[in-house]
């Protein structure tokens, strides 16, 4: 065998190298829930797997998703052109980034808020501009329209936020649609949209056809239980979206997750009689933990945020010694999924544990 040079010569981009790799949640170990990436804990149902089964994996898919984008079109009142399918919602979003901004331009986006806006906006050049979340752990909408300099090309808001679970208002995100100046590009992401109980949450359907640059990132992932397919859409003008067309990698999105995708839709009230299993789940889940006394923001999601500041790391060992396997986002806290119903019980005895272990977490105001 031939040694493997130690170094190599080659020119990488500072930047890229300056970066870790996506890091997903850890693997469950036996025994254990994995609670870590805000996945559907029902497995898929039968007609899904069905749908799949039937495709010829020796051709390619096709190209431009024409059956689920007419699908989609169709179920939101839009024109073909103003619906994009690309292989997860955030490959989308990478589409637009680099559609949009340039080195020296600038993306605006909540922080904390979901993982992976970091890294799509370094791989396309251009710069990061993160706006604190209030101490309730929202999006600062004011601060945001503030933070938008000449050089903003993108202004991302996430509704419910990931990590956090809390949501944008209708009249909030009215008021930032109306400070953002108009040749910038404002992405709802929705990626839980459909666990939203609280009607005084943005929903961009409502929104669609009103500003000329927003643009809606929706996903079969999370309520749809696809997370595996790889599926997930835009909504908005069709000229950007265009411009998503082009920056993407042709032929990303199977022909497996099309028809997945489309099976779903055909039968979407069963899913969704599960999504209303999960968000009773959840409110139950966060009510008791808040009476704990942690401070657990209340959540539109499926999954709640667990502010641990500087003890994150030793509250993250009390949960994986009772089985529970959630995500921890050093510094800040951790974000635990709403999993299968016997999640619950070793979960609740988790947190009763880190309750009386950790004042310095129960001293901490409940979010309202
Ligand atoms: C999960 C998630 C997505 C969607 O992921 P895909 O699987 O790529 O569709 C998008 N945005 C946020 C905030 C998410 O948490």
């Amino acid at each position: 065998m031939t040694e493997q040079p130690k170094e190599t010569k080659v020119r990488l981009r500072t930047e890229i190298l300056q970066t870790a790799p996506y890091r997903q949640g850890k693997p469950a170990p036996a025994n254990s829930f994995k609670l870590s990436s805000n996945e559907n804990p029902f497995p898929p149902l039968p007609e899904v797997l069905e749908a799949i089964a039937a495709i010829s994996i020796n051709r390619y898919p096709d190209a431009a998703a024409t059956k689920l984008s007419e699908r989609l079109a169709e179920r939101f009142g839009l024109s073909r052109d103003e619906v994009h399918v690309g292989s997860g919602s955030v490959s989308i979003l990478a589409q637009l980034i680099q559609a949009a901004a340039r080195p020296g331009e600038e993306v605006l986006y909540s922080w904390r808020s979901f993982e992976a806006y970091p890294g799509l906006v370094t791989v396309a050049g251009a710069t990061s501009v993160q706006v604190p979340n209030t101490p309730e752990h929202r999006h600062d909408l004011e601060a945001m329209a503030n933070a938008v300099t000449d050089k903003t090309r993108v202004a991302i808001v996430c509704t419910p936020n990931n990590p956090t679970g809390t949501i944008v208002t209708k009249s909030e995100f009215e008021g930032f649609m109306s400070a953002v100046p108009d040749d910038v590009l404002v992405i709802l992401d929705e990626a839980y949209v459909e666990f939203v109980t609280d009607s005084n949450a943005v929903n961009g359907k409502e929104l669609l056809g009103k500003y000329e640059n927003l643009v809606i990132l929706r996903t079969f992932s999370k309520a749809y239980g696809l997370a595996g397919l790889r599926v997930g859409y835009a909504l908005g003008p069709s000229r950007i979206l265009d411009a998503a067309r082009v920056t993407a990698i042709p032929l990303s999105v199977t022909e497996a997750a099309q028809l997945g995708a489309m099976a779903a839709l055909d039968h979407e009230s069963k899913l969704l009689e599960r999504v209303k299993v999960l968000t009773e789940r959840r409110d139950a889940t966060v009510a008791q933990v808040r009476a704990l006394g942690l401070p657990v923001p209340q959540s539109q999601s499926n999954f709640f945020w667990l502010p641990s500041g500087e003890d994150s790391s030793q509250v993250n060992d009390r949960l994986l010694d009772h089985g529970i396997v959630g995500r921890l986002l050093a510094p800040g806290g951790i974000r635990i999924s709403i999993g299968e119903a016997e999640s619950v019980e070793p979960l609740l005895e988790a947190c009763k544990q880190i309750a009386s272990e950790f004042q310095s977490l129960t001293n901490l105001p409940i979010p309202n």
